[in-house]
């Protein structure tokens, strides 16, 4: 009778290892499908011409040959379920190598053969994956970034992929007529880019970037929800969020709240604004109804950077997720910028970004002549060959 169960014993420990199962990353969250989102507004003429069918699996596979070795080994990290020293590792790249626009600048800080485009491309897949992986918003604050900064500005006015996006520019800016990595990277990236405004998790639905919009989600329950954003974000800092359900549910929304906002509120219907706080995400939990909007706010105003490293003594105009860039004349001259004046807004013309920001540029004879600074995402509106900056020189 005794024999069994030490045959049985004997026979466990002699079992081969039972199989590791595949890796698969996990996730937190979860971002819904290109398909399920429609993106109206500026962001949807960058994203016209791109092809929603791209496969995301076979996307994320072509980022990880594209990437720079840092981001694959952050990838790799991932896929194995180290989230802490990938998190670790963003850290240490975040302290040193970041452009205001979100770009990762490796070796090549100020040189104009910089931002390559399918480099950026794989790092906000980076950075998304580790949102994913960690529920952390922070991840979603760079890619807002660069979801208003680089994405828009890949493309040059004559609809041809920018190769290089450099802070100061131009750069050797075209990509080769045949696909090459960064015509496919732009491709691939401007037909996923609505995946990245929502994601489900076990905790409700998650809001991780704002602009025009309108989506079809599965509440907890599996009922049809449909969110509309309706907003003029970034160049104005209201959103109005409209919730569409066939019957009334208890759950939670998770509204990100920007980072860089300056006293955000959420109000729901005519309540008084609830303050919110920059950097995390804010739950509305109650019993959605058909047609209940939250109304975000998340005011910013423009604010000089300091330029560091090879950019001392330089500085950048940014507002909200937006960076600045001056264009022509003002791009190249000697002329330096005066950054105790308050950049004076300027309403864009319509269908490009803004708003634009008139700044005084003082020469080295002390005169002192305006030029407007446009978004750098209008970079799109530009010739390839046109000089811009984003650094300027600061007058003393
Ligand atoms: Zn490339």
């Amino acid at each position: 009778m005794l024999a069994l169960p030490i045959l049985c014993l004997l026979a466990l420990a002699s079992a081969p290892p039972p199989e590791v199962p595949s890796s698969t990353p996990s996730r937190v969250l979860t971002s819904l499908i290109p398909s399920q989102v429609t993106v109206t507004g500026f962001l949807s003429s960058c994203f016209r011409g791109a092809k929603p069918s791209h496969d995301p699996v076979v996307a994320a596979d072509e980022a990880d040959r594209n990437a720079p070795p840092f981001v694959r080994e952050e990838l790799d990290l991932l896929r194995r379920g180290d989230l802490a020293p990938a998190q670790s590792a963003w850290h240490d790249a975040c302290a040193t190598h970041i452009y205001p626009t979100g770009a990762l600048a490796v070796g090549e800080t100020g040189a104009a053969k910089a931002c390559e485009t399918c480099a950026v491309v794989s790092w906000m897949w980076l950075n998304q994956a580790l949102l994913e992986s960690s529920g952390d918003p922070r991840y979603a604050d760079l890619v807002e970034k660069l979801l208003w900064n680089h994405l828009p500005a890949l493309r040059s006015a004559d609809g041809a992929v920018r190769r290089y996006a450099p802070l100061n520019g131009p750069g050797p800016s075209r990509a080769d007529p045949l696909p090459d990595c960064c015509a496919t990277a732009a491709s691939r990236v401007l037909a996923l880019a609505p995946s990245l405004i929502y994601a489900t998790g076990p905790a409700g639905i998650y809001v991780n970037q704002f602009c025009d919009s309108s989506a079809t989600l599965k509440t907890p329950r599996g009922e049809r929800l449909g969110l509309d954003q309706h907003t003029g974000y970034p160049g104005r800092e209201d959103i109005a969020l409209r919730v569409r359900l066939p019957v009334d549910e208890k759950f939670t929304i998770f509204v990100r709240v920007p980072a860089w906002s300056e006293g955000p509120t959420v109000r729901l219907f005519y309540y008084a604004p609830q303050q919110a706080t920059p950097g995390t995400y804010f739950a509305i939990t109650r019993t959605w109804s058909d047609n209940d909007i939250a109304h975000l706010r998340f005011p910013s105003s423009p604010r000089w950077v300091p330029g560091t490293g090879p950019n001392a003594g330089t500085t950048a105009l940014i507002r909200g997720p937006l960076v600045y860039v001056a264009t022509g004349g003002a791009a190249s001259g000697p002329a330096a910028v005066s950054t105790s004046e308050v950049p004076r807004r300027l309403p864009a013309p319509e269908g490009v970004l803004g708003p634009f920001y008139r700044v005084g540029f003082r020469s080295a004879n002390g005169l002192t002549t305006d030029a407007t600074l446009i978004p750098f995402a209008n970079l799109s509106t530009i010739a390839s060959d046109e000089p811009y900056a984003t650094w300027l020189p600061t007058a003393p």
